[in-house]
């Protein structure tokens, strides 16, 4: 698919108009003469400016069917409703839940996601088919969800989606995901290592999200928990491990994690949402080298996957709590939300010659994004999602002025509406509905 992206602007502070060439996968060349002899698509506007693909770096896809289920409650009773709902989940309702999940992220500029779930085998063929990057991470959890046949099923199917695109050319790649370190016994994470060293895969875990979570390790086993997986198990190193959360870490577990190149998922909106309080120490995790992405996590606890808002939120969070504006800026935002993940975890470059085409393409022409002083500032304080005009990975149109490409839209909505229904049905059977 040969794409001209024409007289258009990359977003930054000074933008000039620049046309852009897109040959099969790839971006070949960037600048004001460039043109193909005769592209497929050309993609042209006033006020249409673009930035590297979004990629939302922690989520839940399938728990879009969850979506202002469970609100305006703590942390524990919350979680009580949602698991109550969430084990009547079956494969077809998780990947249903997740190709709308690709619809919403498509429609709202995001390229790449990394997920963590159960039945992933399930999620492949639709992550497949909406043409997205991202990774599939198999949770594993003890003593929770044995519904899903406990921790030892759920290793198979870490194995069976590892397996099944181990030497794949596949924009999918699988991770394994144990959901914390106080949620599985040392003997599993062992397992969920071991797995990620045969296939090479990623490692996707929450860590030090809540107060609690930190105080109890703390008691149990006398150090906090990436302390704890460092001396424990060597668990960062020479792995690919994305740590989601980090809100209550120490000095020397950001120099753990900056000393073993660990990406970290900062999840700003669900945070707030659920009031667990704190705010994980971006800034010093920056400046220590740790690779920061943004994620919006589940829709549960957010509520929606639109990564254009999420920068807004993971931006002012920190300028409120530390006093401090500008602490972390604009543009670092943006790149926290577009090419860190594609650069660690990916290893491919965003937005320059030669790299794989992961392009986002925004309208600004809506009264909310004008006048345009700062393109930047333009994106992650005033736009939202709604202002994606089309978006491009791997070369490959998944959304054409509005119109997704890979997904039929309106049969997506209405499978989640008849689905989310079957699981209330049968959880209403086994009165499971908390009210
Ligand atoms: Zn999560």
């Amino acid at each position: 698919m040969d794409i001209l992206l024409k007289n258009i602007k990359i977003i930054s502070e000074k933008p000039t108009l620049t046309n852009i060439a897109i040959e099969d996968q790839n971006i070949t060349a960037i600048g004001p003469n460039v043109t193909i002899p005769s592209p497929e698509y050309t993609i042209t506007g006033k006020r249409f400016y673009i930035s590297p693909a979004l990629m939302n770096a922690h989520t839940h896809l399938p728990m879009t069917l969850l979506r202002g289920y469970s609100d305006d409650l703590p942390l524990f009773p919350w979680l009580q409703k949602i698991w109550a709902l969430e084990r009547h989940f079956t494969k077809e309702s998780c990947s249903i839940g997740a190709e709308l999940a690709f619809l919403e992220m498509i429609k709202s500029g995001c390229g790449g996601f990394a997920d963590f779930y159960f039945n992933e085998d399930s999620i492949l063929p639709v992550a497949e088919k909406s043409g997205l990057r991202g990774v599939l991470g198999a949770g594993v959890i003890e003593g929770a969800f044995l519904e899903q046949g406990g921790e030892k099923s759920m290793l198979n199917e870490a194995k069976t989606i590892a397996s099944k695109l181990e030497n794949q050319s596949s924009l999918i790649k699988a991770a394994v995901a144990p959901h914390a370190p106080h949620t599985c016994s040392e003997e599993t994470l062992q397992k969920c290592l071991d797995l990620a060293d045969k296939y090479n895969i990623m490692i996707i875990i929450h860590a030090s999200e809540t107060r609690e979570d930190v105080i109890n390790m703390q008691k149990t086993s006398g150090y906090p928990p990436i302390e704890w997986l460092d001396k424990q198990l060597s668990f960062f190193t020479n792995r690919d491990v994305l740590a989601v959360h980090c809100v209550w870490i120490q000095q020397r577990e950001i120099e753990i994690l900056a000393n073993h190149n660990a990406g970290v998922a900062y999840c700003a909106v669900s945070g707030q949402k659920l009031a667990y309080g704190g705010l994980a120490p971006v800034p010093e995790m920056i400046s220590a080298g740790v690779t920061v992405c943004v994620g919006t996590d589940g829709t549960a606890s957010n509520n929606t996957l639109d990564m254009v808002r999420e920068m807004r939120s993971a931006i002012n969070l920190i300028s409120h709590n530390r006093w401090n504006p500008g602490l972390v800026t604009a543009p670092q935002i943006l790149d926290m939300a577009s090419r860190s993940f594609r650069k660690r975890f990916f290893k491919i470059p965003s937005l320059t010659e030669g790299a794989p085409a992961d392009i986002s393409i925004f309208d600004f022409n809506t009264p909310h994004t004008n006048p345009i002083h700062n393109s930047v500032s333009t994106l992650v304080y005033s736009a939202n999602g709604s202002n994606t005009h089309s978006l491009i990975v791997n070369g490959k149109l998944l959304m054409l002025n509005g119109v997704v490409q890979t997904l039929n839209e309106e049969r997506v909505i209405e499978n989640a509406e008849i689905e989310t229904q079957k699981i209330k049905d049968r959880a209403k059977k086994k009165s499971d509905i908390i009210q």
